[in-house]
This record gives C-alpha cells, sequence and structure tokens, in this order.
C-alpha cells in the first residue's frame, strides 16, 4: 500500500494544456476515480503518475519519495490500460508470468504467484489457454492478473471495463470492487462514466480541461456538487437548473415531485409544471417539461419512481414541488456554488 501526491503538475502539449496545475493526494489503500468528459487530461495525468509521460512542472511522490524523474519501473506502480495488450502466442498463464519472469524470479516462486492471482480473479482453469480463446471479461481478469503478480504498492487503471458489454460491465465492476478491497491496495482509476466512478470510487476527483473541480465520495460529489459543471456532469438527468437574477437553483430529477406526494416532508418550494413529454422506464418515469414564466421557462425533468402511478398527461400543467433542503444555489457568472439562495 502507498500514497500518491501530486504537486502543482502541469503538462503542455504545444499549446494545449492537457493537465493544469493539480494538486492531488490519495489516501492509503483508497479506490479513487479520476472522471471527467473527453479530453479533460485524466489519462494524462495518470500516465505521469505511471512515469511514461513526462510532466512539464510539478512534482510526484510515492510513498513520500519524489519520483518525477524515475523511470517508470522503479516506481512499484502496476497499470491496465484499456486496451489489455496481452501476448496473442503465450498461454495465459505465461502471460501472468511474464513480469516476474522478466525480473529473474524463480520458477517455484512464479508458480505460487500466477496461482495465487489466477485464484484471486478466478481464472485458474484458463492458465492453458491463449488470449484468443477467451471471452474479453477473461481477457480483462488475465490483464489485472497480470499486473497483481507484481504487487505493485499502486494500481493504476485507465478505463480497464471499456471493452466489455452492459451487463459484463457490471459484474466486471463489482468483481474489481471486492477484489481491491481484499488487497487493499491503492487504486487510481480513469474513467468517462460517472454511473462507473459512483459505483467503484471511495474517493471520486472530478476533472475539466486539466482541471480539478471537485473531490469527494460519491455522495458528497452528488449532493454537493461544487459548481454547475459537477452538478451536470454527474447525475442523469443532470441537476435541473433554474435561473433567478445571478443565482442559479439546483435540484436533482429525483427530488422534483408532485406536490400532493409532498406531505410530512417539511417546507417545499412548489413550481407549476408545464410536461412535454414523459418517458416510462419501468423502474422510474422520466416527466419532462418547463418551469416559470412562458417568456423564459426554464427546461426541467422529474423522476418518479416506480410505484408513483399517478396518471401524468404531456401538455398539462401540474404543481410540482422540491424540498426546500434539496435546493442547491450557484452563481450564475462563477458557477460555483454557494449557500446564498436568489433574492
Ligand atoms: P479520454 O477520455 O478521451 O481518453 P482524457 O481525459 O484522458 O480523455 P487526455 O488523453 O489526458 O484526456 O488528453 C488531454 C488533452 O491533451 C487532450 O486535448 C488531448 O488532445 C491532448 N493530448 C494528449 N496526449 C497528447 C499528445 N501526445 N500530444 C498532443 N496532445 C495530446
Amino acid at each position: 500500500m502507498a500514497r500518491v501526491e501530486v504537486r502543482g503538475i502541469s503538462k503542455l502539449f504545444g499549446e494545449v494544456r492537457a493537465v493544469d496545475n493539480v494538486d492531488l493526494e490519495t489516501v492509503e489503500g483508497e479506490f479513487l476515480v479520476l472522471l471527467g468528459p473527453s479530453g479533460c487530461g485524466k489519462t494524462t495525468l495518470l500516465r505521469m503518475i505511471a512515469g511514461i509521460e513526462e510532466p512539464t512542472a510539478g512534482d510526484i511522490l510515492i510513498e513520500e519519495q519524489v519520483v518525477t524523474n524515475l523511470p517508470p519501473r522503479t516506481r512499484n506502480i502496476a497499470m491496465v490500460f484499456q486496451s489489455y495488450a496481452l501476448y496473442p502466442h503465450m498461454t495465459v498463464y505465461r502471460n501472468i508470468a511474464f513480469p516476474l519472469r522478466t525480473r529473474g524470479v524463480d520458477k517455484a516462486t512464479i508458480k505460487e504467484k500466477v496461482e495465487w492471482a489466477a485464484g484471486m480473479f478466478g481464472i485458474e482453469r484458463l492458465l492453458d489457454r491463449k488470449p484468443r480463446q477467451l471471452s474479453g471479461g477473461e481477457r480483462q481478469r488475465v490483464a489485472l492478473a497480470r499486473a497483481m503478480v507484481r504487487e505493485p504498492s499502486v494500481f493504476l487503471l485507465d478505463e480497464p471495463l471499456s471493452n466489455l458489454d452492459a451487463i459484463l460491465r457490471a459484474s466486471a465492476r463489482e468483481e474489481l470492487r471486492q477484489f481491491q478491497k481484499r488487497v487493499g491496495v491503492t487504486t487510481i482509476y480513469v474513467t468517462h462514466d460517472q454511473v462507473e466512478a459512483m459505483g467503484l470510487g471511495d474517493r471520486i476527483v472530478v476533472m475539466r480541461k486539466g482541471k480539478i473541480r471537485q473531490v469527494g465520495t460519491p455522495m458528497e460529489i452528488y449532493h454537493w456538487p461544487a459548481d454547475t459543471f459537477v452538478a451536470t456532469f454527474v447525475g442523469s438527468p443532470p441537476m435541473n437548473l433554474l435561473g433567478v437574477g445571478d443565482i442559479l437553483t439546483g435540484f436533482r430529477p429525483e427530488t422534483f415531485l408532485p406536490a400532493e406526494l409532498m406531505t410530512g416532508v417539511g417546507d417545499v418550494v412548489t413550481y407549476p409544471f408545464e410536461v412535454t413529454w414523459t418517458e416510462y422506464l419501468g423502474a422510474e418515469r422520466l416527466v419532462y417539461g418547463n418551469v416559470g414564466e412562458t417568456s423564459h421557462a426554464r427546461h426541467v425533468v422529474s423522476r418518479l419512481p416506480g410505484s408513483v402511478t399517478l396518471a401524468i398527461d404531456t401538455g398539462k400543467t401540474y404543481s410540482f414541488a422540491v424540498p426546500r433542503r434539496d435546493l442547491r444555489f450557484f452563481d450564475r457568472e462563477s458557477g460555483l456554488r454557494t449557500d446564498r439562495g436568489p433574492a
């Protein structure tokens, strides 16, 4: 287990500030997720931590040692990429054993470690196969096992689940999470998928345009977004934002419900909600529409649990409400969250 610290790290590619003066510190043994839209600099940051990209400025520390100018192999880090890059001509056993063989580890120890890692990922029965005889999920497990035999003190993962279909992805996610808790190795995981980030992360780092916008637990990120970018990037559908003067009022779709259901929740704010579209999704219903004066009506979404069977028709206006404690306020100009509600 180890701590990774990033101090004032920047990376410029010509004019492009891929990573812009980032400070970040992991907690030992945590699962930290770097989340952000394509091109926000997540991969570049991860590659700098791994030592395969050189920072333009700043320092990287692992276990309190500055490693900024040390080559990757001295960092005791294992990185698994989007493409697993298994050696096609080698069996699963030899693929997993490869990093140990190159280090000159003796045969008996290699056998022991390969079997340990294979057991960890439940791939013992695949050891004699070649990568082409494996499913996508199995290949992924082999890649993870190969990274783990080195017993790295830090594990870096760059969208390792992105090649899997939805069902496999969900089970691979659970597996990865359980495995990480079992081994307790500090893990930094890159994704642009907010569902994945919420499900996997002890903490999430939300990035945009090379900068960190917020670091927090999934719950903090979801309920107390630092700014309108985080509020709308995390959550699907995103947080509703209504403009009043220089303050934006935000609320999550699941907090915006028919007023008649709002008994006993305390103080609520009520809006006339003109419904323009509904989507029945089984477990829930999404209701789209507008609130506010016709001249500057704002588009908002309500997410109703499937258990709410009230008839809601397109073209009609209903009274919808949000508990006051679920309102969030943002400064319109900076986008930053503020405690100040609209005047
Ligand atoms: P994605 O999710 O699409 O992988 P990302 O958040 O990981 O995106 P990066 O790959 O870190 O983003 O890229 C950040 C920025 O740096 C992008 O604008 C990208 O075009 C640029 N960039 C990355 N690598 C290079 C490079 N080798 N040369 C020039 N520009 C680069």
